[in-house]
């Protein structure tokens, strides 16, 4: 565009680019959701409806964004991960966000009528808010899948326990509230298990465990070792790519399979069996 006496208003913009080479995490939250989740009668404690439509979406904007490596989700959250290599939208902060979180609202929106097929949408409309932080280390990038995975875990026992105490045993929210108070995870199981003859471990796993979502290679088999890669994390992590080696990862993520599945994200071996995922 021609140059105007009003052009100078561009350099009022800040440079938001994130720091390279660390692990991109997006993490999208839906906006009072608690309202929402009343106005459309969801399920107590959930309402799977609800959890098959946030992973369709994030399902179709996996697909969609091909520098997103894995994603994990519980309630109405989700964490976008991008490949530390990532220069899309020159890695601004900004784009990233605003990019990921309209495509997710926007899946939502369309695949609603998918999965609360009697209930038409109606304002106040979904939305979501999201944020943008950077992991420089595996280490700290796996400790933020766990930590989004140890509050799936704990949340799902104490609402679990918490809506039997009101659904099957007949009491208010404050009495369950009270009942629950101070308890340990074991108390909680205890509860379940005596009193409404519920075992935990039976839940569904996508309650228990949350959805994560990834390209799909083959899987590598715990015990086997790839030399190349060994030879290069002793030499330390390389921070260069060849631009062939970038291009073939890139066909290779842009043809693998995007699943979805309720997997133990915190121990290793998830991560042993795809090493491509932290690669
Ligand atoms: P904020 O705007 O601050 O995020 P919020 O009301 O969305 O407020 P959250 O902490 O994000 O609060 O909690 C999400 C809420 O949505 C919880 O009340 C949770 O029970 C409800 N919710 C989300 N998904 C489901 C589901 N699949 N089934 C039942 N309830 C759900
Ligand atoms: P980017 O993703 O970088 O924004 P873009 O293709 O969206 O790429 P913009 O600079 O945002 O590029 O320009 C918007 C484009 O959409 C222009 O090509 C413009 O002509 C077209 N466009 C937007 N609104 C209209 C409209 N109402 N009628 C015709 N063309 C439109
Ligand atoms: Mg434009
Ligand atoms: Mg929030
Ligand atoms: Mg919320
Ligand atoms: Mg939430
Ligand atoms: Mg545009």
């Amino acid at each position: 565009m021609a140059n105007s006496k009003f052009e100078y208003v561009k350099g009022f913009e800040q440079p938001d680019h994130l720091m390279p080479n660390t692990w991109i995490v997006v993490r999208i939250d839906g906006r009072g959701f608690t309202k929402f989740a009343n106005k459309y009668e969801f399920e107590k404690p959930n309402d799977k409806r609800a959890l098959d439509l946030m992973n369709a979406a994030a399902r179709a904007l996996v697909t969609e964004i091909q520098d997103i490596t894995i994603a994990y989700g519980v309630s109405d959250e989700y964490s976008f991960v991008f490949h530390k290599l990532t220069t899309l939208f020159e890695r601004r902060e900004s784009k990233l966000v605003s990019t990921i979180v309209s495509t997710f609202t926007a899946y939502y929106i369309h695949h609603w009528s998918t999965y609360f097929t009697d209930t038409p949408l109606s304002p106040p409309l979904p939305t979501f808010d999201g944020r943008a932080v950077c992991y420089p280390s595996i280490q700290n990038l796996r400790d933020y899948m766990s930590w989004r995975q140890v509050d799936c875990h704990i949340n799902n026992l104490y609402n679990t326990t918490f809506w039997a105490l009101i659904q099957q045993g007949g009491k208010d929210g404050t009495e369950a509230e009270q009942i629950l108070k101070g308890t340990l995870s074991a108390d909680k199981n205890e509860i379940l298990f005596k009193q409404f003859g519920i075992n935990y471990n039976n839940e569904p796993e996508m309650f228990k465990k949350g959805s994560v979502i990834f390209r799909d290679y083959e899987l590598v088999e715990p015990g086997t070792h790839n030399v190349a890669q060994e030879v290069e994390q002793m030499a330390g992590e390389p921070t260069q790519q060849s631009k062939t080696q970038r291009d073939n990862d890139k066909k290779k993520r842009a043809k693998a399979r995007v699943t979805v599945e309720h997997l133990d994200i915190i121990k290793d071996d998830f991560w042993d069996r795809r090493p491509w995922l932290l690669s």
